[in-house]
């Protein structure tokens, strides 16, 4: 199954939907690390969450959606861009390695659920919410809500090798009207009947007819997402170029000459040896090539 995102229109309501399905770019991304099942469960929801909020967003950047907690899944972040780039990165304690049954409460403990807008052009925006309820998707529910925001919706479900998502939103400027607040009850009523092995293995096609059969349900296209992460070898010089050139020269002599840069995200590493890092502290266009 190719990795999609749905676009989908009620006919007769103000409401909209969308549809994501993931397996490839969620195997991929699990494929970088040996998460235990858990964690995997935790990261196919919360990537198919953040690629159905940046479909939303009609943005041009990236969304950043970060699980922040005191509990054994300390740190869950996920990005999707624009173009359907995904990745994520998990922290866990080893006792989730051993853990089969662990409710979402007890998995992220008390702590906070940060939502980034990163565009490529303009300010960042950053929204927040505590870590409330049973699930992802009552934290995102919760953060809609609080954030008045559209009236919004999250079903998230995932396994170890596919993840998928399912969410329902009022279009703007419809959100206090009483056709629409009834019509929403229905399709949330309706939603809420989805099932893990229905959004995971059917098509989306065949999901939206068992669900709204009697709604006339316009699909209005689709997305390509896949596994693919941002860092690049200049980035890591980037970050280098902060750090002080001797103390840079120190770190590298300690380390048989060279310093690697490891993305966490996908493990790629960017090594450098004694002349990148000279070049690193010179100006830039005299540098540049050594770092192509
Ligand atoms: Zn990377």
């Amino acid at each position: 199954m190719t990795d999609l995102l749905h676009h989908f229109h009620f006919q007769h309501s103000a409401l909209r939907g969308e549809l994501v399905q993931l397996s490839g770019s969620y195997t991929a991304l699990l494929g970088t690390h040996d998460y235990p099942d858990i964690v995997k469960r935790q990261m196919g929801q919360a990537l198919a969450a953040v690629a159905l909020m940046t479909s939303t967003l009609k943005l041009f950047g990236s969304l950043i959606l970060e699980v922040k907690g005191n509990g054994p899944l300390s740190l869950l972040m996920v990005e999707c861009n624009d173009a359907g780039d995904m990745r994520g990165i998990a922290h866990y304690d080893d006792s989730l390695n051993t853990t089969n049954d662990i409710t979402w409460g007890d998995l992220v403990g008390d702590g906070h659920c940060i939502l980034t807008i990163d565009p490529n052009e303009g300010e960042r925006y950053q929204g927040i919410v505590s870590l409330s309820g049973q699930s992802l998707s009552e934290v995102l529910t919760h953060y809609f809500a609080q954030s008045e925001q559209l009236p919004t919706r999250f079903w998230l479900f995932a396994n170890e090798i596919s993840a998928a998502g399912l969410l329902l939103q009022v279009l703007p400027g419809h959100d206090h009207e009483e056709k629409e607040s009834e019509d929403w009850s229905r399709v949330v009523t309706l939603a809420d009947t989805l099932v893990a092995s229905e959004l995971l293995g059917l098509e989306a096609n065949t999901v939206l007819y068992r669900l709204y059969h009697d709604e006339q349900v316009l699909l209005l296209g689709q997305h390509e997402l896949r596994f693919k992460c941002s860092c690049t070898r200049q980035r890591s010089a980037n970050a280098l170029r902060a750090i002080d050139a001797e103390e840079l020269q120190d770190i590298a002599n300690e380390n048989g000459g060279f310093i690697d840069v490891n993305c966490q995200f996908c493990r790629n590493h960017y090594r450098f040896d004694a002349i990148d890092l000279a070049a690193l502290h010179q100006p830039i266009d005299s540098s540049s090539s050594s770092l192509q």
